[in-house]
């Protein structure tokens, strides 16, 4: 059954509508930007029957109609937010627009004849998962395809600067939680599209994928750092509720990755693979879509603790590699 559709007004032009998404996040934040040559779509969401019924409503609620749609911006290549893309494209002609980066990222994971999986596949081999749970989490992997079909022409956001309604936003790129995310600034009146760079309450994953960053906890707080720079009275996330303690969740997420990062130095009182410390700190019962999460950011942290000279890596008797002390 389809959640009842919320759409929200923020600012002079912004219309939030919460998309929903068979997960535990519930929902995407998809952003409308009113200008007067049409709408923006920023992030149109996941392809499910719930989010084309969420969209209808929404649509009609706000009497708008394909036609009123311009481009659509993605902010990154997750299909939570990249999804419905190609979809939108179809039914409005709008040009779609993402980073080059980004949409490298999206034709690797689910381009034609895409290696991602495998590579996944056997990178957590190699980190001590055993065989079942990785053919769960293949079939997993392998279920997103449908989300994001059918797949958008892209238009890369090669600017600095991007028109979203009438206005004028920055684009800044940001690493860690998905290469290439952008995010959007509006200077004056101190706006930011933050995407799921930084999300309220919710701590962002950080993607350790084969084939992409190779220090991607590194590169998420550096980009933190980055945006500690900007003035933001109210940020618009892909998750939860706009939010307005901007400063205060940078250092939170800063702070909280910090004392994860020692929680698992203090694990390793005997070498132990990755998977062993994602079971270790992950402990509650977790879904296929949650470990892999939960393994992504176990092997980031890992990653991040080697690159400050805290733990070795190494590879033991039966070919998997395990992480000790230094
Ligand atoms: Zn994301
Ligand atoms: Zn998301």
């Amino acid at each position: 059954m389809a959640n009842q559709v919320v759409t929200s007004e923020w600012g002079e032009d912004l219309i939030q509508i919460q998309i929903p998404l068979p997960n535990a996040l519930k929902w995407v934040n998809s952003y409308l930007v009113r200008g007067s040559q049409g709408y923006t779509l920023i992030d149109p969401g996941q392809h499910t029957a719930d989010a084309l019924e969420a969209w209808r409503a929404a649509m009609s609620e706000l009497s708008i109609t394909m036609q009123d749609i311009e481009q659509i911006v993605l902010t990154h290549h997750h299909p939570d937010h990249y999804g419905l893309a190609g979809w939108f494209q179809v039914q409005t002609g709008a040009p779609v627009y993402m980073t080059e980066i980004a949409h490298a990222h999206a034709q690797m994971m689910w381009g034609k004849d895409q290696a991602a999986t495998a590579a996944m596949d056997r990178l957590l081999a190699h980190h001590g998962m055993d065989a079942s749970i990785r053919a769960e989490i293949k079939d997993h992997f392998d279920s997103f395809i449908a989300y994001v079909s059918p797949q958008p022409e892209v238009t890369y956001l090669e600017q600095s600067n991007i028109r979203l309604g009438d206005r004028e936003w920055q684009v800044i790129v940001t690493n860690g939680h998905a290469s290439g995310h952008a995010c959007f600034y509006h200077e004056a009146s101190q706006e930011m599209l933050c995407g799921d760079q930084i999300l309220p309450q919710i701590s962002p994953n950080i993607s350790y994928i084969p084939g992409s960053d190779l220090q991607p906890l590194q590169s998420f707080m550096e980009s933190l750092k980055m945006l500690q720079a900007y003035d933001v009275t109210i940020a618009y996330p892909g998750h939860r509720h706009p939010f307005r303690h901007y400063q205060e969740r940078i250092a939170d997420l800063l702070t909280h990755h910090e004392e994860r990062l020692v929680k698992f130095v203090e694990l390793l009182t005997e070498p132990k693979t990755a998977y062993e410390c994602c079971l270790a700190v992950f402990n509650a019962k977790l879904t296929v879509h949650q470990l892999r999460f939960a393994m992504s950011e176990t092997l980031a942290h890992l990653i991040e603790l080697e690159r400050r000279g805290l733990v070795r890596a190494e590879e033991n008797t039966e070919g998997c590699i395990v992480y000790k002390k230094a």
